[in-house]
């Protein structure tokens, strides 16, 4: 059977369950998630018997060629999505309608209380996003080539830079060279920070040259065309200061203990907590102030969440990152981030082909 209409089949055993006739799903993301459909715009109709994906004529062609076991509903010009989700849900003679909470905004909210009035709306949370916790091979496969992209991206960032170079131009390499090798894009809007510019853990790029440092902290990751990487390195452009090397040396300890709790059943917390405590023993815990990881997939933070109260338990077809750092103002930021596949042993390091050891993290 089609995967999608699997994913949508479990909506509609929760929907029975639930004592519900449909689910209306907002979230783009979801949408392309239930129906492979990639453009945007579009609202999926989750039905008993049936589904229904409403669009425009803008998206006619595209949906030809990537949703072929939906009914499509396309509105001309001068209809509304409304009007068409409408029409759609009293053909159907719907009466209760759950609907995507989080993804609507007050004033969508409001749009839909006056056009649908004739339903009665139910708000769900998490639905969709709890069948995207865990991938399938599929998925997999394609994160893995979004991790490869990323790998080629640093690889060739890595050997061309010049101390010239300023964060901002780091930033367009990254995106340029994510392109060159099939990315559609990067996951999101890179970070360069120089120096002590790395200690700000979200630092947007500057006109800062690297040459400025002995070192440039990158966290990058590119979109294959859905799926999405997410990578911190630590790019040595001088010489490796003791420092350098003590900081470094305690968050990748952090990182690779955090790494060798995953596996199933394991809460999301412990993860975190193993990272915290090896920071917290070496002195620098109040300099590591955000969570551990997130998850990743269609979107660069998606559940679970490694983070303190966190208690889900981790399962195989997760994927995460794991992320420790040590921020110090005025001298600089150490983070090392990498993706990580829960696997039904135990777990796999999606990004080990990106060097972590500093002496490996040099340019040129
Ligand atoms: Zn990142
Ligand atoms: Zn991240």
């Amino acid at each position: 059977m089609n995967r999608y209409l699997k994913r949508r089949d479990k909506l509609r055993r929760r929907l029975r369950q639930a004592g519900l006739d449909g689910l209306l799903v907002t979230n783009f993301k979801n949408v392309t998630y239930l129906t492979g459909f990639t453009g945007d715009d579009s609202y999926l109709l989750i039905l008993a018997q049936h589904d229904v994906l409403c669009s425009d004529q803008r998206f006619t062609t595209q949906l030809e060629e990537e949703v072929t076991d939906l009914e499509v509903e396309i509105r001309g010009p001068g209809h509304t999505m409304l009007g068409s989700v409408k029409k759609v849900m009293a053909q159907a003679k719907l009466r209760q309608v759950a609907f995507e909470a989080k993804s609507l905004t007050v004033a969508t909210h409001a749009a839909f209380c006056q056009a649908l009035e004739d339903f009665e709306l139910v708000a769900t949370d998490g639905w969709v996003e709890q069948l995207r916790l865990l991938k399938d091979a599929a998925e997999i496969a394609r994160l893995r080539v979004a991790c490869d992209q990323a790998r080629r991206t640093w690889e060739v960032v890595r050997a061309s830079l010049t101390p010239d170079m300023t964060e901002c131009e780091v930033a367009n390499q990254l995106e340029f060279h994510a392109r060159r090798f099939g990315g559609k894009s990067l996951s999101f809007p890179p970070i360069v920070g120089v120096g002590p510019r790395a200690a700000l853990p979200h630092g947007n790029p500057t006109q800062q040259v690297v040459g400025a440092s002995d070192f440039t902290l990158i966290d990058w990751g590119v979109n294959e065309g859905l799926y999405v990487s997410d990578l911190t390195r630590i790019l040595v452009t001088g010489r490796i200061l003791p420092k350098l090397r003590k900081i470094y040396e305690i968050v990748l300890t952090a990182q690779l203990a955090a790494i060798a709790k995953i596996r199933p059943g394991v809460p999301a917390e412990t993860v975190d907590r193993a990272a915290r405590e090896i920071i917290a023993a070496a002195g620098y815990g109040k300099y590591f102030g955000h969570g551990l990881g997130h998850g990743l997939g269609l979107d660069v933070h998606e559940a679970p969440r490694l983070s303190k109260g966190q208690a889900t338990p981790l399962a195989a077809g997760m994927v995460v990152t794991v992320e420790p750092g040590i921020y110090l103002p005025g001298w600089g930021g150490v983070r090392i981030e990498d993706d990580i596949l829960v696997t039904r042993t135990g777990h796999e390091v999606l990004t080990s082909s990106v060097p972590q050891q500093l002496e490996e993290c040099c340019v040129g």
